[in-house]
């Protein structure tokens, strides 16, 4: 049986067609047209009776739709004004999907419910243009989200999933992992949107980690890593200097105090130094 009803190509035409609508580049609309990356993505989920997704970009609905059939409530975030009623038509529709139709990376996060209950689960084929800023957003803001699969430009999904010591793992590898690990990733072609993109994707797995601390700890944690990441070609002690906007001796000893050499890189270092080194900026008053 198919996952969703919308996953091929002459369903997805069919419906735009019906609407008299096509899609926008502006809004970067690349609609899933294979029900194959509809089902990994469903099945990496691992949804639960009833529980509320968030789901961010739904365009047409094609994974909504077979988010509806697995028995969840969705609250879905879409900015283009013309397809709320087109995700109103979707079989199963009525009580079980909530449209807000606003921008991910500003609604407010206490609107982002169910019936007032906040998303445990996060599934989407996101803007690629703010994938990772909402990733990062839902996450820091929504405690109650447990995990995540979402469709992403595959450098975005390589960022996200860095380790450290790669050349890919920077400030917003730090900051997503205060929250979140990577439990997995595959690629997408492009051959599986209407119309393709021209990068390539990757959907990445999420499950929320916690032992980062708090909220206090972690924003210390990130602007740490901001700042040590500023310029990364230099020195653990010369970017943090520059990033916090202190003098060079004053960051060797907070380096120091946080266990970390201060002629090292930013990014020989993971999770758990960042975290220290966000205890001792709070620790030194800066
Ligand atoms: N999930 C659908 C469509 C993905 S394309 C599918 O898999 O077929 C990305 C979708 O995100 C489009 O519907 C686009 O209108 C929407 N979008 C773009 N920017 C957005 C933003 N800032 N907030 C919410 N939705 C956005």
């Amino acid at each position: 049986m198919a996952h969703s009803r919308l996953a091929s190509p002459t369903a997805t035409r069919a419906v735009l067609d019906a609407h008299g609508l096509r899609t926008r580049k502006s809004f970067g609309q690349h609609l899933l047209i294979d029900d194959n990356i509809v089902g990994r993505i469903v099945n990496a989920a691992a949804l639960r009776p009833d529980e509320v997704v968030l789901e961010v970009g739904p365009g047409i609905g094609t994974l909504t739709d077979a988010l509806l059939s697995a028995g969840v409530r969705v609250v879905a975030i879409e900015l283009d004004r013309r397809l709320p009623a087109v995700l109103a038509e979707l079989p199963g529709a009525e009580g079980r999907l909530r449209v807000i139709n606003g921008d991910a990376v500003s609604v407010p996060l206490g609107d982002v419910v169910f019936e007032g209950d906040p998303p445990r689960a996060f599934v989407a084929n996101l803007p690629y243009a703010v994938a990772a800023t909402v990733v990062l957003r839902f996450f820091a803001g929504v405690p109650e989200l447990e995990r995540a699969v979402v469709m992403v430009q595959s450098e975005v999904a390589d960022r996200m999933a860095a380790s450290p010591g790669s050349r890919v793992f920077g400030a917003y590898s730090v900051k997503l992992g205060l929250y979140a690990r990577v439990t997995g990733t595959f690629a997408v072609p492009r051959a599986c949107f209407l119309p393709p993109p021209r990068v390539d994707s990757a959907v990445v797995s999420f499950e929320r980690v916690t032992g980062c601390g708090d909220d206090v700890l972690r924003e210390a944690a990130a602007r740490a890593a901001d700042a040590a990441f500023s310029q990364r070609r230099k020195t653990l002690r010369n970017s943090l200097a520059a990033g916090l906007g202190i003098s060079s001796a004053v960051a060797e000893r907070v380096l120091l105090a946080a266990g970390m050499s201060p002629g090292d890189r930013a990014e020989v270092y993971g999770i758990p130094a960042y975290v220290e080194l966000g205890r001792t900026l709070i620790a030194e008053g800066l």
